[in-house]
């Protein structure tokens, strides 16, 4: 079967690299390899135990290897690896290698192991190979080679394994946020629609019993408080939507005035005034119609909230940036990868709105969304920052692709057409300020050295880009 590199969109020159010197490794080694693997391999299942003795150890370490099936599998599946390390000699079976090490990380993600015990499970098997060459009889030269080569192996697969855990981490993130957005979005969705109609089968009754003879009193009909949307309105939506008291005050505050208006509607009919009840019976209709809009309206609301997106443009919401950053800022110290923030600002927006209205405004600001995501690769994350501003995370990345991203976007925006009142073109211009993260454990900073470089690309004329000067800007401090 013919070995095929794994592709994806994220591949960078940093993985080509990564692979090349790897292949050179084996394929200009492969003497010494045959000698280091004569002195580790006898005793493989030596350190395999070992290695799981003392990781039974660790704090945290046992829900993941405290089982039977796990103790006897990943001992036997452990022992193979170290053997397996040694293999390789010809591209293709660098490349297959590489393979089984993103299959182990893949594993790891899946069992959400701590990336700790990973680092400490890869410390234990190095110091064991070490002692292993070292008690061996190998001369002193081709020792200290030998100690080299064993560590830059475990380094590469522990790279290479923790670079596709963290890609699988994102991803199960991702769908299980997506997965929860729908679960929730199906149950409430249907409850929405199920509740809206409801509440006009009652109105309904309530407008034909109006005109029924005999008519009923008040008594006898249903009020709105005991029909199912005032009930989910009193009992279920405080406790659903606890984020939403002002929402839920005002779905209140209609069940009363439609209450008031039904009341309103019986006393006009029993007094015979025609007119006046035509006119009350429009304001019920139209209290019962809003409340039914506002109902759908904010429950969609509330779960793109919930989700993390943005309501207008579905984009993630800023109150995603902290998490998402973390986590990048730990992918980017464990694999040494950068990362960078774009900060996109329209430039002169108000005057759209101003000119145009908020709606043509909120229609322009979805298509922003729309091209930035449908322009980033598949790993990046776009965020709608505040009102016209976009936050963009490139991760895996060096400061000069990201520039050169950032200019595409930039241009990708400026050339396109947008719609007004879906008939009128028009376009729009952006400026753009970029900053890479050097390092810093807090992710505000370097948002804010995008900041300050968006700050200068509107002072140097707009629809532009600039990167941060971080290093001259903010030279590095002990502290
Ligand atoms: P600059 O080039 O300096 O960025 O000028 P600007 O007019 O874009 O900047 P400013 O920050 O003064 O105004 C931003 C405007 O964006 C103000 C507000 O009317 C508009 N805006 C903010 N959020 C929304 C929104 O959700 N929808 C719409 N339609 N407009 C919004
Ligand atoms: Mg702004
Ligand atoms: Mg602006």
């Amino acid at each position: 079967m013919p070995v095929v590199m794994p592709h994806d969109d994220k591949k960078t020159v940093l993985r080509e690299i990564e692979q090349e010197r790897l292949v050179e490794i084996y394929q200009h080694s492969q003497a010494l390899i045959r000698r280091v693997e004569a002195i580790i391999t006898p005793s493989v299942e030596r350190i395999a135990d070992l290695f799981y003795t003392e990781m039974l150890t660790i704090v945290g370490a046992q829900p993941f290897l405290n089982h039977a099936l796990v103790d006897t599998r990943l001992r036997l599946s452990l022992a193979e690896w170290i053997k397996q390390l040694f293999l390789p000699q010809t591209k293709e079976e660098v490349y297959l290698h590489i393979q089984r090490q993103r299959e182990v990380g893949n594993i790891h993600a899946r069992i959400n192991i701590p990336i700790y015990l990973v680092h400490h499970g890869i410390r234990v098997l190095k110091r064991e190979c070490r002692q292993l060459l070292i008690d061996s009889n190998l001369e002193r030269n081709e020792m200290a080679t030998a100690l080299s080569l064993v560590e830059e192996l475990l380094d590469y697969s522990s790279f290479l394994i923790n670079e596709s855990y963290f890609n699988d981490i994102i991803i199960n993130e991702r769908s299980a946020q997506a997965l929860r957005m729908n679960t929730i979005n199906q149950g409430l969705a249907m409850d929405c629609e199920r509740l809206r109609s409801l509440l006009f089968d009652w109105l309904r009754r309530i407008l034909t019993s109006l005109y029924q003879t005999p008519a009923p009193t008040l008594q006898q009909l249903p009020t709105i408080f005991s029909s199912d949307f005032g009930l989910w309105v009193t009992y279920k939506a405080e406790l659903l939507f606890i984020d939403h008291q002002q929402e839920v005050d005002h779905l209140k505050a209609q069940l009363i005035k439609i209450n008031e208006l039904v009341k309103q509607a019986i006393t006009l009919r029993d007094t015979n005034s025609i007119i006046e009840l035509g006119a009350t019976i429009n304001n019920l209709n139209d209290a019962v119609t809003h409340s039914s809009w506002f109902l759908s309206s904010f429950i969609n609301h509330a779960l793109e909230m919930e989700s993390g997106r943005d309501p207008l443009t579905h984009l993630f919401n800023r109150r995603y940036i902290p998490t998402i950053m973390q986590r990048a800022i730990r992918i980017s110290a464990t694999q040494n990868a950068p990362f960078c923030i774009l900060l996109l600002d329209i430039d002169f927006f108000k005057k759209v709105n101003d000119g145009w209205g908020h709606d043509n405004g909120d229609a322009i600001l979805i298509q922003v969304g729309e091209l930035l995501v449908t322009h980033v690769r598949a790993g990046d994350f776009v965020f709608r920052y505040g009102g016209e501003e976009f936050l963009v995370l490139l991760n895996d990345i060096n400061l000069d692709t990201a520039t050169h991203i950032a200019e595409k976007l930039r241009l990708l925006i400026e050339k396109h057409t947008f719609y007004i009142n879906k008939t009128i073109p028009f376009t729009i211009t952006t400026s753009i300020g970029i900053a890479l993260h050097e390092g810093h454990p807090d992710y505000s900073v370097v948002i804010s050295q995008a900041d300050g470089a968006l700050y200068q690309a509107k002072e140097k004329g707009r629809n532009r880009i600039e990167v941060a000067n971080n290093l001259l800007s903010n030279p590095p401090t002990t502290a």
